[in-house]
């Protein structure tokens, strides 16, 4: 990553697990306080993947698949806005637009380029490494003693802090419980989709996505119960629903579950 690496036996003073986005802008954003403010320091960034910052969603290639947020909401620098668009500017086309979706593989690049552009401003002081490999198991001792990562190629890396940055790893059961879910709805069998979109509730978080996007399964458990003939469940759904936050469509909705 930078010729001035942490030396394998070293303890580094900060481990940073992952190297998707979220991993790759903390490491952006520590080497920058780090340049700010004249401070030395270690970092060693761990993840099997081979390239940084792309991570589970935005390391795809296909030029089809399209972010879901526009342009000038994906800024790496939170106190500079209009970064995104200007590196969009000079490496997709001159002509892109603020309110442009554009695929999620430039954003993937947009994450790698700005890390390396950081990594390329860091003082001498200031050490960086990777390993490619997985983190298997994390000894954490006590609040004084340094946390050891034992990596799944046998070696181990040593860090005063540690960074959890491995993304939402939805388990199998929630995949499954997914699938049966959409499975029951478009069989309309109504009374086993509403048992599984119930059970998904709690975890569904773990696939990811925003919250309007995670609001989908609920309007779809809507569904469900006013087909099951389950008005009054719905009804208290939606109410919930209009206490978390006003909505003119869900208003229309709750008025038209059958009493
Ligand atoms: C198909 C899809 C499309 C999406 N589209 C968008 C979008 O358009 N816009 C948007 O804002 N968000 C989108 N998202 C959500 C997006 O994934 C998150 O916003 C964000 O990118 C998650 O980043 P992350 O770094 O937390 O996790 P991840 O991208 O999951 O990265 C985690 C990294 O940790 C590594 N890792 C995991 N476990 C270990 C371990 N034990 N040891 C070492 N390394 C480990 C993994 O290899 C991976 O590289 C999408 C998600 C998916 C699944």
């Amino acid at each position: 990553m930078t010729q001035q690496a942490v030396a394998p036996g070293q303890v580094a003073d900060i481990a940073v697990v992952g190297a998707g986005p979220a991993g790759s802008l903390v490491v952006v954003q520590l080497l920058r306080a780090m340049r700010r403010d004249r401070r030395r320091g270690s970092i060693v960034l761990v993840d099997p993947a081979a390239a940084d910052g792309g991570g589970v969603a935005f390391s795809t290639a296909d030029e089809r698949h399209l972010l879901n947020v526009r342009v000038a909401g994906l800024d790496a620098h939170p106190d500079e806005p209009g970064h995104f668009l200007a590196w969009a500017r000079a490496h997709v086309a001159a002509d892109v637009g603020p309110g442009d979706f554009l695929p999620r593989s430039a954003y993937g690049d947009y994450l790698r380029q700005t890390l390396q552009a950081e990594l390329g401003e860091a003082p001498p002081g200031v050490r960086v490494s990777r390993r490619h490999a997985r983190v298997r198991r994390l000894a954490v001792h006590d609040a004084t003693t340094p946390v050891t990562l034992e990596l799944d190629d046998g070696s181990a890396v040593t860090a005063r802090r540690v960074v959890l940055a491995t993304g939402a790893a939805a388990t199998s059961d929630v995949v499954v419980t997914m699938w049966e879910a959409l499975d029951a709805v478009v069989e309309e069998r109504w009374a086993e989709a509403v048992r599984s979109l119930r059970l998904l509730g709690p975890w569904l978080s773990q696939l990811g996505g925003s919250a309007a996007q995670r609001e989908i399964v609920e309007d779809t458990l809507l569904d469900a119960l006013v087909h099951a003939g389950r008005c009054e469940e719905a009804r208290l759904l939606l109410t919930k629903r209009l206490d978390r936050r006003q909505s003119a469509l869900d208003r229309r909705r709750l008025a038209a579950i059958p009493a």
